[in-house]
């Protein structure tokens, strides 16, 4: 009797690892041979890696922060009816049935706990979503909590022939987002508080749809996120901020600080802004009394992926761009 138990076991702990983020459609062919022309749709008249995520659009100076999903089921109208999926066991944070708010269109994100890490996926131009769907409702992976659809408010509508749900996965950035958007931008409308498009932090879902394909259970978000290209290093003089309790798993232990008392971060940010890795540091560490500083530039990575110009350089000396101190002041408000 023990050996078939034993068997049930393991086969239940496998069960449980593998496959945490799923493809949100039934369109599969990202994992198929050459068929990334078949999954991702681009822009008007442009291939298909402007439909992927990165600085992909306006020459490499625009980033396109998701993967725009092709359709593959259409009404007698030629509109796209695909099922949209969770991508992951999570929960509800947000439904937008407001489609002229946003260039997003109806949109929807739930939030997920991947080993101790907050991820948040969104789906967006959708026809409808779920009418059942409430804010902290569980949802399953693989369960259905959308259609697919054409909306956004943007100025050249989305065509049914590049029919697509645009899909993310995010870091949130702050919660306390709402506060430092009016202080910042008191003219500028915020219309869907902590889940504006600025609060979320993409980072590109393909490598991790597709390593997981390929190594199953033993792909690690953590390392993933860990694993990221720096574009720059940066010191920031705050001791607490959101992020730091969020993405705690991303701290890098430093003993002197921790002996000593903690005066300030170094953050690893990369080309999005994603901070991947955080060092605390001592006052002792710490030259200088700028509130944020810029320690190094990987400039090869700047080149490769400039769009978000969060550094610029001035003359022989890089800093940070209004763009760089403007996340850092969002990132730490
Ligand atoms: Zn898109």
């Amino acid at each position: 009797m023990g050996r078939p138990i034993i068997y049930w076991a393991c086969f239940i702990a496998l069960a449980a690892q593998a496959q945490t983020f799923q493809l949100p459609t039934a369109n599969h062919a990202l994992f198929e041979k050459e068929g990334e022309d078949r999954f991702f749709v681009g822009t008007s008249g442009k291939p298909w890696v402007t439909g992927t995520f990165g600085c992909v659009r306006s020459s490499g100076w625009q980033v396109h922060e998701g993967l725009d999903i092709r359709c593959l089921q259409r009404d007698r109208h030629g509109e796209p009816t695909d099922p949209v999926l969770a991508t992951a066991d999570g929960t509800v944070s947000y439904i937008s049935t407001r489609p002229s708010l946003s260039n997003y269109g109806n949109y929807l994100v739930l939030c997920h706990q991947v080993e101790g890490v907050e991820i948040y996926s969104l789906y967006a131009h959708l026809r409808e979503i779920r009418q059942d769907l409430k804010i902290g409702q569980a949802v399953k992976a693989g369960e259905t909590v959308a259609v697919m659809g054409r909306t956004a408010n943007t100025h050249e509508a989305i065509s049914k022939e590049r029919a697509h749900v645009h899909f993310e996965l995010n870091l949130l950035v702050n919660d306390r987002f709402t506060g430092w958007h009016k202080k910042t931008f008191p003219d500028q409308r915020n219309d869907h508080g902590e889940w504006n498009g600025q609060n979320l932090l993409g980072i590109d879902p393909r490598p991790i749809l597709v390593a997981q394909h390929e190594a199953g259970a033993k792909f690690t978000l953590l390392s993933y996120l860990q694993g990221q290209t720096e574009l720059c290093r940066v010191l920031v003089r705050k001791t607490y901020f959101p992020w730091l309790k969020r993405y705690a798993a991303l701290i890098r232990p430093n003993p002197r600080a921790e002996k000593e008392g903690v005066a300030g971060y170094e953050i690893a940010l990369n080309f999005n802004g994603v901070a991947f890795e955080l060092i605390p540091r001592a006052a002792s560490e710490l030259k200088g009394k700028a509130k944020f500083q810029l320690l190094s530039v990987n400039e090869a990575e700047y080149h490769k992926n400039p769009a978000r110009r969060l550094v610029a350089k001035r003359g022989a000396v890089w800093e940070l761009s209004s763009h760089g101190l403007n996340l850092l002041e969002m990132l730490t408000y």
